[in-house]
């Protein structure tokens, strides 16, 4: 087992320490997944999809591992679990502490019943472009074929996204 597969993994929070919440996260994504190669600052945004006051906070990390694709899901669920994810009997969008979701796998087309991969609303979303933009500009989404640069210029999504200053 000694093929390495690179991930590109989304962190989103929206309550709660998110700054202290992505550093304890990113501690398990080394100790569970694999060392984080690269990853971007963090950017804030008005929450996507359902009222919130609270900013929608996201990262990205480029995570080398040695775990397959769904092994590195099942890993990313284990860890939002662990971080308190808090779950809502309704359906939608919530609040919550913490979700890891992975953008792109390598260059691999995944769809399977729990897996979809490059995730699928990642173009329509500039929560997930911007920070993607800022460690991985050329890199080709495998299904649209242009480069994330691309889908970040021609993206419209209405969201403002802005860098959160240290
Ligand atoms: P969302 O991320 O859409 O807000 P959840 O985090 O609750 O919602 O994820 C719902 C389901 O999405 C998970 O149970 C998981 O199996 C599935 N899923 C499909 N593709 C992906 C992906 N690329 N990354 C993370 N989860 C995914
Ligand atoms: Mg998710």
């Amino acid at each position: 087992m000694s093929q390495k597969n690179f991930a590109v993994i989304l962190l989103g929070a929206n309550l709660g320490d998110k700054k202290q919440m992505f550093a304890q996260v990113e501690t398990h994504i080394t100790d569970n997944i694999g060392n984080c190669i690269k990853k971007s600052a963090l950017y804030s945004s008005k929450a996507w999809g359902f009222e919130s006051d609270d900013l929608f906070y996201n990262q990205v990390l480029i995570v080398e591992t040695e775990y397959s694709a769904h092994d590195t899901l099942l890993r990313c669920q284990a860890i939002e679990n662990k971080c308190g994810r808090v779950r809502h009997e309704q359906a939608g969008y919530e609040s919550r502490t913490i979700d890891i979701d992975i953008l792109y796998f390598n260059n691999d087309i995944i769809e399977t019943d729990d897996l979809t991969i490059p995730h699928p609303l990642l173009h329509k979303r500039k929560f997930a472009l911007v920070p993607l933009c800022e460690v991985l500009p050329e890199y080709i989404h495998p299904i649209l074929l242009t480069s994330n640069k691309n889908l970040l210029a021609n993206c419209e999504d209405e969201g403002t996204v802005e860098k959160v200053e240290e």
